[in-house]
């Protein structure tokens, strides 16, 4: 075939998918609430795509808040950043750390029902767009919260806002519930080849 023709075939290929994607958006609503997402799996990237999507509501105005679950109150990146734009971010680190940093299942336990406590205030108010529990899914898969409660509490939030969880083991209760359910595989990683997590790529 000449290349006129392989053009001109592309183009009639291209029209044919235009029509055919315009038809299937015509086919779809607008949401009516906000939305429950879940990242998942054991690769990296549930956190970072999370605060991706922060970074996209942000760029809307919308107003975000970001509830830690495990990570107690060490330096990070993204609370840097995220610092910059505190009129529209409200940022709450209520984790003590990793579980075998912490060894102490109690204080663990008080801590997640403490942040249980905030995100629910939060997700109840009415003031956000966007709310991120990062690592939910962590005190969720050790029994520190009640899997039905938190389900429960998720969905009588405002209907304006929209939720990301994070953690690797996302409970099947909660998956239930979610809207988008993102699993991210590990294929490699640096830390098995002897590599320390690294400043601006893990925090
Ligand atoms: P990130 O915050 O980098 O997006 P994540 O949220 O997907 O990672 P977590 O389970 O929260 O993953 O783990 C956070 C830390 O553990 C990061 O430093 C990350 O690089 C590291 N990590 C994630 N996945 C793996 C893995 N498969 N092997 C080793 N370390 C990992
Ligand atoms: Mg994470």
């Amino acid at each position: 075939m000449s290349t006129p023709d392989i053009n001109e075939n592309h183009k009639a290929d291209m029209r044919k998918m235009q029509a055919e994607h315009r038809e299937k958006i015509k086919a779809k609503k607008a949401a009516e609430r906000g939305l429950l997402l879940v990242n998942t799996g054991d690769g990296k990237g549930k956190s970072t795509a999370a605060f991706g999507t922060l970074i996209r509501a942000l760029g809307w105005g919308h107003s975000v808040g970001v509830v830690q679950y495990i990570k107690g109150n060490w330096k990070v990146g993204e609370r840097e950043f995220f610092k910059r734009f505190d009129d529209l971010v409200t940022w709450h680190t209520m984790g003590e750390g990793f579980t075998w940093d912490t060894q102490d299942r109690d204080r663990d336990i008080a801590a997640a029902r403490a942040a249980w406590d905030t995100s629910l205030t939060m997700l109840k108010s009415g003031a956000y767009d966007l709310i991120l529990l990062d690592e939910l899914n962590i005190v969720l898969r050790y029994d520190y919260l009640d899997v039905a409660d938190v389900v429960a509490g998720l969905q009588a939030r405002s209907p304006r806002t929209s939720v990301i969880v994070t953690g690797r083991d996302a409970k099947p209760d909660l998956l239930a519930a979610a809207d988008l359910i993102s699993e991210v595989k590990a294929v490699r990683h640096p830390f098995d080849n002897g590599i320390k997590a690294m400043r601006g790529i893990d925090f």
